[in-house]
């Protein structure tokens, strides 16, 4: 392995990935990017691997391979393609940090083979921990393997317990700004469209986790992640609503004490910590001024009117493999969502019908989870198709 820190960004073509690449981009002498994913975006792959210089590309739908190779034809790089060379290209002796920032369950089985290959995870994919954070921990302590968060709450609470590992956690709270709907009555939530959903009011992100963001089920899988990352049970993880984004998340000690941790919402300062911890290294992101932010409030999550963060809690307490089917469910319905084909309020209804209606198997294998996300996907479209 070369001295400069080799990195492969699973679903560079996304919000996480673009902003990965600018991070890797500024500290030339210290990172070294080694692969770069899509799914289906070729066009922006190839840009990337024209400037950037990885050495492997990976396109995930095969039937753009060709579209890729040509146009990489006269560079210095290996092109795959398809779900399994995902997995394989982790595996490189090159690859030092494997930043997860796919998007779903198509994030799990790269994951854990990045895992097995003992390499260092600065996760993004929160739905990797949320569906088998049970399995991924294990094999994680396994390998001895460390898992940085890159989710900003998380990276907060990470940040939050560096100096403090010997000390117990009393509590976490994670912020949520609450979204777009924050306020909101059901009757008001009826008919909202998509393009309303997708507008959230301080981040910039991926299409799936902004919609997630409108119903709460952002937070609630992230209350799940929070559980598996630091070892927490349900009732140590609360959620309070703070609209402006500033306060990150926070952690409370046993002896009473906590600690916040602060900035502007910039995904590319959690990015970044995970990359290069334990070190900060300098950067000319935009400053916080307080006198821009005369007020920080905070308030209570409406659980009643977006019950998406209830179901993740239940999730939690079922166990087994219902987050997996949970999980699924949301996939499929905010899918169907973004297709028009069913109302905003519909997401946590098929959510909870699906995670109630699939039977839970405990203390789960990898098959299990597989057979848990395929059941519940068939579920949630057979209850999309009826509305
Ligand atoms: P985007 O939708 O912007 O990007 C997703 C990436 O994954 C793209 O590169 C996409 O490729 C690729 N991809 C999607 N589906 C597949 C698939 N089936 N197989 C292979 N590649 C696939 O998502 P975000 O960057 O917003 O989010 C990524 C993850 O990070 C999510 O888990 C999200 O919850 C988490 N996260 C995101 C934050 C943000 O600010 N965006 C903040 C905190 C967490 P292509 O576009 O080429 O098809």
């Amino acid at each position: 392995m070369n001295q400069k820190k080799g990195i492969a960004i699973l679903g560079s073509t996304g919000s996480i990935g673009t902003q990965a690449l600018e991070v890797i981009e500024a500290y030339p002498d210290y990172f070294d990017l080694q692969v770069i994913t899509a799914g289906k975006n070729a066009d922006l792959l190839i840009e990337q691997a024209l400037k950037y210089k990885p050495n492997t590309v990976v396109i995930t739908e095969e039937s753009l391979y060709d579209k890729v190779k040509s146009a990489l034809i006269d560079e210095d790089v290996h092109v795959y393609a398809g779900s399994e060379s995902l997995c394989q290209v982790v595996e490189s002796n090159e690859v030092h940090t494997v930043l997860t920032a796919l998007v779903g369950y198509a994030g799990l089985k790269p994951t854990l083979r990045a895992i097995e290959a003992k390499k260092t995870i600065a996760l993004a994919n929160k739905e990797t921990l949320v569906v088998a954070g049970e399995l991924v921990t294990r094999l994680a302590k396994e390998n001895g393997v460390n898992i940085y968060p890159v989710d900003s709450e998380h990276s907060a609470i990470f940040q939050c317990l560096v100096g403090e590992f010997q000390n117990k956690i009393e509590k976490i709270y994670l912020t949520a700004s609450g979204g777009p709907f924050r306020g909101w009555t059901l009757e008001q939530l009826k008919d909202v469209k998509k393009e309303q959903a997708l507008k959230h009011p301080n981040w910039t992100m991926g299409a799936k986790i902004t919609i997630d963001s409108a119903s709460l089920m952002n937070k609630g899988l992230e209350v799940i992640e929070a559980k598996w990352l630091f070892n927490l049970t349900p009732d140590e993880i609360d959620v309070i609503v703070h609209p402006q984004s500033i306060v990150h998340s926070l952690v409370q000690f046993e002896d009473g004490s906590m600690k916040a941790q602060m900035g502007l919402p910039d995904m590319k300062l959690p990015i970044q910590f995970a990359l290069t911890f334990p070190a900060r290294f300098k950067t000319d992101f935009p400053r916080f001024n307080f006198m821009d932010y005369p007020q920080l409030t905070f308030e209570k999550p409406d659980r009643s009117v977006f019950k998406n963060l209830d179901l993740a809690y239940r999730a939690m307490e079922m166990g087994g493999t219902a987050a997996c089917a949970l999980n699924a469910a949301n996939e499929i319905a905010v899918e169907a969502f973004l297709n028009d084909q069913i109302g905003f309020l519909d997401i946590a209804n098929i959510n909870e019908a699906t995670m109630l209606h699939i039977p839970v198997i405990q203390q789960p294998i990898y098959e299990d989870f597989v057979k848990s996300d395929a059941d519940a996907r068939a579920f949630a479209t057979s209850l999309v198709l009826k509305n």
